[in-house]
């Protein structure tokens, strides 16, 4: 008889993204069938994996890099995500005009990393940069932001603050508008890279988990059909690490759900008062995020508890029941923003796993015994720009030329510890429950 609890729970490759729709068919390279050396082996097939890929190749013409990726490149966030490029470190309150000069600049390589990427190697439209909004939806925090702008600009940082009333956005009390962000299909872009990794002498291995990692001077990792020994690795699994043995205290992987309509006619842009710019996220501690697909798709996820979901040991696969309902209350919080979409017909769901860490801060290092255990991951929702970043950073320490990023956040970070389980769990639900809020370390 049928397991009718397994039928519950979907694997989250299911269910297809709006990133996938609007790409070229995937071609994937074979799985890995044999015993491979290699000198630096990348686990993961994301952004995080292929610009580290990308960046040693570059500089590396002879290197040996093997890329082990489970399911197809943008399988993970990088292909499944809200495709706002942005600025800023989740976690970080720049407090100094040279603090916030530092981070803007910084996260400002990852968004050009982005276009110069997506510009060279991937289908016209995969990048934009038109700018993305934040939407403030009290009258006392758009003033601070308002503020905030204008501090900003005197650092020498474009933004521009937009009143409520150039805004058609229902409950918009303000926004900021970043013109230097932009809106990436990272599905696409992916596709786009695999070619270009193997003429730079990459092996990129499809259909290939990495079951372990056997850390040492030369590193093991065992797949299901063979195995790649290594002088270093790369973990770029982001919130799958902790289900390879890394991470487990410092990462919760979290659901994040997402929806997008079928393409909306120009008319209906207009209705709904959306502008130019290609997205926006509004200043909930449970964001709100909307953003224009180049097939004129209006994506949206967050809003709310309902929107994410945390499984008991972090647990990937999706239960069906909770897609759906967190589903019926993106389409609700949709229609509160842009009420002449209420009725608009969803043409796609699907659902993403964060890295979450306590503090929201993400980690980029290298670790183990023998120093070769590499890691950049914990983006916390805000990875698109960093995660592309990361590959620069990674490459620069196995280079052992990372003085520029010393003084930065992520640098060899320690995350902090998470409770571990059954509290885990139980804290998430009686916290999110009970404030409406989710969980973090303040300040
Ligand atoms: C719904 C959602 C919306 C988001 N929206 C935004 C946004 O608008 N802007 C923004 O900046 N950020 C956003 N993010 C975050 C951002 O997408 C991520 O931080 C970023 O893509 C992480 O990239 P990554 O390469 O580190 O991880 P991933 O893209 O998750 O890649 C990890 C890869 O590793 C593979 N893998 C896992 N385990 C194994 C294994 N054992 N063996 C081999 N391969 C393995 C996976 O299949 C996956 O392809 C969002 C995330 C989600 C889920």
């Amino acid at each position: 008889m049928k397991d009718q609890r397994l039928d519950r729970y979907q694997a989250l490759g299911v269910t297809e993204s709006v990133w996938v729709a609007e790409s070229e068919a995937p071609r994937p390279t074979p799985r890995l069938a044999s015993r491979l050396s290699a000198d630096i082996a990348i686990i993961g097939g994301g952004f995080t994996g292929v610009s580290t890929a990308w960046h040693l190749s570059q500089r590396h013409p002879d290197l040996r890099i093997a890329l082990l990726e489970a399911h197809v490149l943008g399988h993970g966030a990088s292909g499944r995500n809200g495709g706002q490029v942005l600025h800023w470190i989740n976690g970080v309150t720049a407090e100094t005009p040279e603090a916030l000069r530092r981070i803007h600049a910084v996260t400002q390589l990852g968004i050009d990393l982005a276009e110069q990427l997506a510009g060279r190697y991937a289908p016209p439209g995969t990048f934009r940069r038109q700018g993305c909004l934040e939407v403030y939806t009290d009258s006392q925090r758009a003033e601070q932001a308002h503020a905030n702008v204008e501090a900003w600009r005197s650092a020498g940082i474009a933004a521009e603050f937009l009143p409520a009333r150039a805004l058609a956005i229902e409950r918009a009390c303000g926004a900021i508008l970043d013109p230097l962000a932009g809106r990436l299909n990272g599905f696409a872009l992916l596709q786009s890279m695999r070619p270009v990794l193997q003429a730079a002498g990459v092996m990129v291995y499809e259909d290939t988990p990495a079951r372990r990692v056997r850390p040492g001077a030369e590193v093991v990792i065992e797949t299901p059909s063979g195995e790649v020994c290594a002088r270093a690795v790369v973990l770029a699994t982001n919130a799958d690490t902790p289900a390879l043995g890394f991470f487990r205290r410092e990462i919760l992987p979290l659901h994040s759900h997402v929806l997008a309509t079928a393409p909306l006619a120009d008319e209906q842009w207009s209705s709904i008062g959306w502008g130019s710019w290609d997205g926006f996220t509004d200043d909930m501690d449970r964001i709100a995020y909307a953003c224009r697909t180049p097939g004129g798709r209006l994506l949206f996820g967050g809003g709310g508890n309902p929107a994410y979901t945390y499984r008991f040991g972090g647990a990937a696969a999706i239960d069906v029941r909770v897609g759906d309902t967190a589903s019926r209350f993106m389409q609700r919080a949709l229609a509160g923003y842009f009420p002449a979409l209420a009725r608009a017909p969803i043409a796609h769901r699907w659902t993403g796993l964060l890295a979450i860490t306590f503090d929201r801060i993400c980690s980029m290092g290298v670790g183990g015994a023998h120093r070769n255990v590499y890691h950049a991951l914990g983006y916390s929702g805000h990875g698109v720009a960093l995660a592309l970043l990361a590959g620069r950073v990674l490459a620069d320490l196995y280079d052992g030329n990372h003085e520029a990023w010393r003084d930065l956040p992520f640098y060899q970070k320690r995350l902090l510890p998470l409770p571990p389980e059954p509290l885990r769990w139980l804290g998430y639900q009686a916290y999110t429950r009970l404030t409406g809020r989710s969980p973090r370390k303040q300040g």
